[in-house]
């Protein structure tokens, strides 16, 4: 029996998967680092921690479930996970990612990839054409959509006719909409990355990552991954994410809504310039982001009139706080161009719109009325 997506972020597969003899109802954090062997040569599944842990196995079960992938690995950060992604790969190879990134993502390529020998072209995939820029080395291409923080999207299936036709795989970094809104395996992904810190875990407590695949190809190469370099997640924190994705729908929902009460208000600020959310009808990214996905998300940016106004905001909200990171209960407000994108070369960074003018904010799920109030405030208190 396939259980629709809300009934998985609870039960997973079903309540058949977990193993538990007492009847608990939370599923039980297995503090343990190794596991008793009944005789030489058998094993109850379980060996040693790094290599598997049942509260490890519940939390990849249950988001392998809610992405349509055969397996999903959970890592301690995100981070972690897109760096243990990156051992899938040689020496002498190339990857194409899009140059509007997360900023942690472009600084291990650059800074750690790089010097292992793999090589990148940095393009905007939403307007190049990708294609061109495939070359005989090439081995994948790696997207965010909607994009950090210019919230530009990406035609997934686009993407991955591509990627199918010159034999690469497609990477989606799905962190900003979650797999309540957005699905890439539907759409021709080959691997999915999430950091569960944001929307899975979704309480602005706990740090993990997580590594989706669709095929028992690379999830055995990603298995032998985790066991040897060890940068898996740890018992209690994978409780915390599994506890946080029983809530995912109606947080996202709720997120969502506020997000764009607030992107309506903000619109309507004169100090305002301009505001980046793809559920703006009138933006570059509606008409795609309507077809792929079912819902438009929680994360905007916006650009004020000054450098000025942005610090004066970032300073005198009373409710919001101004810290880095999203998909939280908290709304949070985030300064691209010093926090999350410090690391991306200014070049690159002004080429793409992240001045010292624009602000990221993740809606939470506080009242609309008390964030937008506390906005207004921030702006307005302003003296030009
Ligand atoms: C936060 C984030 C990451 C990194 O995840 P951590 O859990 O902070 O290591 C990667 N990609 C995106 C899109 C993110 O927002």
């Amino acid at each position: 029996m396939d259980y629709a997506f809300a009934t998985r972020c609870i039960y997973g597969k079903g309540r058949g998967c977990t193993f538990d003899r007492t009847g608990a109802i939370s599923f039980p954090i297995y503090q343990t680092a190794t596991y008793e062997h009944p005789e030489v040569g058998k094993s109850m599944g379980f060996d040693y921690s790094r290599l598997q842990n049942p509260t490890r196995q519940q939390a990849e079960n249950i988001v392998a479930s809610l992405e349509g992938g055969v397996d999903a690995l959970a890592f301690s950060t995100g981070m972690a996970a897109i760096t243990a992604m990156m051992e899938l790969f040689k020496p002498g190879d190339h990857l194409i990612t899009d140059s509007d990134l997360y900023g942690g993502s472009i600084r291990l390529f650059n800074h750690i990839s790089k010097k292992n020998g793999i090589t990148f072209s940095h393009i905007d995939c939403s307007t190049e054409d990708v294609e061109s820029f495939v070359q005989e080395n090439t081995k994948a291409v790696f997207i965010e959509t909607p994009t950090n923080p210019m919230m530009n999207v990406i035609d997934i299936r686009k993407i991955s006719e591509i990627t199918k036709r010159h034999g690469l795989l497609l990477i989606v970094d799905n962190t900003f909409m979650s797999p309540y809104f957005q699905t890439p395996f539907e759409l021709g992904a080959d691997i999915i990355i999430h950091s569960g810190t944001k929307f899975l875990g979704g309480h602005n407590d706990t740090l993990a990552g997580f590594i989706v695949a669709n095929s028992h190809e690379i999830s055995e190469k990603l298995r032998f991954i985790i066991k040897t370099t060890g940068s898996g997640l740890s018992p209690f924190d994978s409780w915390l994410i599994i506890r946080g994705i029983k809530t995912l729908p109606l947080r996202m929902e709720k997120a969502q809504e506020n997000a764009k009460a607030i992107v309506g208000f903000l619109l309507n600020e004169i100090a305002v310039k301009k505001v980046y959310y793809p559920g703006i009808p009138e933006s570059r990214g509606y008409e795609i982001c309507k077809k792929q996905a079912r819902g438009f998300g929680s994360m905007l940016a916006f650009e004020v009139e000054s450098k000025e106004l942005a610090l004066h905001i970032l300073k005198n909200t009373e409710l919001i706080p101004f810290a880095e990171s999203l998909g939280g209960t908290e709304t949070l407000l985030t300064y691209p161009a010093t926090q999350t994108h410090a690391d991306v070369p200014e070049e690159v960074r002004l080429r793409n719109g992240i001045t010292d003018k624009i602000l990221r904010l993740s809606a939470g799920i506080e009242d609309k009325d008390d964030l937008i109030a506390d906005l207004k405030q921030a702006i307005r208190s302003f003296r030009r």
